[in-house]
């Protein structure tokens, strides 16, 4: 796989172990405290490379040194998440601006997909700079025209879609949306928003047949969204 690889692969383990105090963190900005790697179940301070959870899991267990109780498999999920994400921007940023562009989006879009699971909420605090820093990088890509078009047209389409159906997609999934138009330009945006509402069609439906949830259910529509916005910049050729 290549030393290189490794090394970036290495590098998104260890940005997604911080990633995760900041998805444990939220909402709690007002207390104060910044995002602090902390155990969930005892509150110990992980020192050192007890704060990267695959390690952990390789070395001890996947417990917590102090109270020795299991670490939650989402903190394993994000750190392996954004190992993988990172290699696969790796092989397919073309040139130094284009790879920080979908590093970037990467280190945005894990956290607002663990945070949506789990408080069914986008925090301002990820997608308005993210929106920033999508039209800086296309900007520096010479694309700013699209990625203009593509973030109003992105965050236009979902903005009228909450209005009209009044709680099933919120606020924050037009601003996700807008912040994909600014990475990805207006085509890529379209494809992944077409891929995201399918994807969440089918499972939506899944989890009722199942039974998983019922009709009244909320079911949060940012993790699809980010799926088809991570398949379209990274993994599927969309030439
Ligand atoms: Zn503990």
């Amino acid at each position: 796989m290549g030393w290189i690889k490794i090394g970036v692969f290495v590098l998104g383990v260890l940005l997604g172990s911080m990633l995760n105090s900041f998805i444990s963190w939220w909402p709690q900005e007002q207390t104060g405290s910044g995002p602090q790697a902390v155990c969930p179940h005892c509150g110990y301070a992980w020192q050192g490379l007890e704060k990267i959870s695959l390690w952990g899991l390789l070395f001890s267990r996947g417990r917590c040194q102090y109270c020795g109780d299991r670490v939650p498999l989402r903190y394993i999920l994000v750190e392996l998440f954004t190992g993988i994400l990172f290699v696969l921007a790796f092989t397919r940023g073309k040139g130094p601006v284009d790879l920080i562009r979908l590093l970037v989006f990467v280190l945005l879009l894990v956290p607002l997909f663990f945070i949506d699971l789990k408080h069914h909420r986008l925090p301002n605090i990820l997608t308005l700079p993210g929106i920033g820093l999508g039209l800086l990088l296309s900007a520096g890509l010479g694309q700013i025209k699209s990625a203009i078009i593509g973030a109003l047209t992105g965050g236009g389409l979902l903005f009228i879609v909450a209005l009209v159906t009044r709680g099933g997609l919120g606020m924050g999934d037009a601003k996700l949306q807008a912040m994909v138009g600014a990475f990805l330009g207006l085509r890529a945006m379209l494809i992944s928003l077409t891929i995201g509402v399918l994807l969440g069609g089918v499972v939506g439906l899944l989890l009722l047949a199942l039974q998983v949830k019922g009709r009244k259910d909320m079911i949060p529509y940012g993790p699809f969204l980010i799926t088809g916005a991570l398949l379209v910049s990274l993994v599927i050729v969309t030439g």
